[in-house]
C-alpha cells in the first residue's frame, strides 16, 4: 500500500522506515525493507503487523547489514495470499540478489506462475508479485536485457497485466534503485547527491520538496545524481517535474 525507495548519502534504512511511517495512515498488514550494501550484499527483512513489529525484528538480526545508502520498503495490503511474514514484501528470486515491491494487482500472476514453475523455479510464496522477481532475474542473467536492470524491468513490465508501481532492486546494481508503473501512482523526489521513489511524496517531503510526477507505463532509474525516464520499450517519456509547496 506504500512504497518508498531512495539513493543517496544517508542510511537507507532510516530514509525508509521514516517514509513508511508516513505512509502508515494509509493501512497496511505487512512491512518489509531491503538494503544494498554497496558490497554486492542485499539485505532484506520484512514481518507481517505493525512498522514496530519490523523494526523488533531489525533490532533482533541487527541492523549491520542494512548500513547501505541505496534501498526500498512496502507496506502490503495483501490482495493474494495471506498477510503472513512469508508473503510480506520485498519478494526475492531463487538467488536473493533480485528484490521487488509492488503495490497493486498482477492479473496475469497464475499463468507467469505456471511458466516460471516449468522453468523449475520454486515459489516461497502465495503472492501475484513473486513472479515478477524470478522473471526480473531471469532477464538479468541471459539475451538482450544482460546484466542491465532498467532493460530487464522494462522487458517484464511489458509482459505484465493489471496495475502496479514496482520497484527494483539487484546486488550486481548497489547505486541505482528502478521503479515502473501502470494505472498506480509513483512520484520522484530529487534531493541534493540523494534520489527517492515513492507512492506519495509525503513518503520524502521532509528531505526534497523537488517531485516528478510519472506517466502512465514508465520506467525511471534512480541514482544519486538524480533519476532518467524511459517508456517500456525504452523510448524517450515525458515526466512532470512539480514543487511541493503543500505542506502535509
Ligand atoms: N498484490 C500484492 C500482494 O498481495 C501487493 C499488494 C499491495 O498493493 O500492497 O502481495
Amino acid at each position: 500500500c506504500g512504497i518508498v525507495g531512495y539513493v543517496g548519502h544517508r542510511p537507507a534504512l532510516d530514509v525508509v522506515l521514516d517514509g513508511l511511517r508516513r505512509l502508515e495512515y494509509r493501512g497496511y498488514d505487512s512491512a518489509g525493507v531491503a538494503v544494498l550494501d554497496g558490497d554486492g550484499g542485499l539485505a532484506v527483512e520484512r514481518k507481517a503487523g505493525r512498522l514496530t513489529n519490523l523494526e523488533d525484528r531489525l533490532d533482533e538480526v541487527g541492523r549491520e547489514a542494512f548500513a547501505g545508502t541505496a534501498g526500498m520498503g512496502h507496506t502490503r495490503w495483501a490482495t493474494h495470499g495471506a498477510p503472513v511474514d512469508r508473503n510480506s514484501h520485498p519478494h526475492r528470486d531463487a538467488t536473493g540478489r533480485v528484490a521487488v515491491v509492488h503495490n497493486g494487482i498482477i492479473e496475469n500472476f497464475a499463468a507467469l506462475r505456471a511458466e516460471l514453475e516449468g522453468r523449475g523455479v520454486e515459489m516461497s510464496s502465495d503472492t501475484d508479485t513473486e513472479t515478477t522477481a524470478h522473471l526480473i532475474a531471469f532477464a538479468y542473467a541471459e539475451g538482450d536485457t544482460k546484466g542491465d536492470l532498467a532493460a530487464s524491468v522494462r522487458c517484464v513490465v511489458r509482459r505484465l497485466e493489471g496495475a502496479f508501481t514496482l520497484v527494483v532492486t539487484h546486488a550486481d546494481e548497489p547505486d541505482t534503485v528502478v521503479a515502473a508503473r501502470r494505472s498506480s501512482p509513483l512520484v520522484v523526489g530529487v534531493g541534493e547527491g540523494e534520489t527517492f521513489v515513492a507512492s506519495d511524496v509525503s513518503a520524502f517531503i521532509e528531505h526534497t520538496r523537488e517531485a516528478v510526477e510519472l506517466g502512465q507505463d514508465q520506467v525511471v532509474v534512480i541514482d544519486r545524481s538524480g533519476y532518467a525516464v524511459t517508456d517500456f520499450d525504452g523510448g524517450t517519456a515525458d515526466a512532470t517535474p512539480f514543487t511541493v509547496n503543500w505542506d502535509l
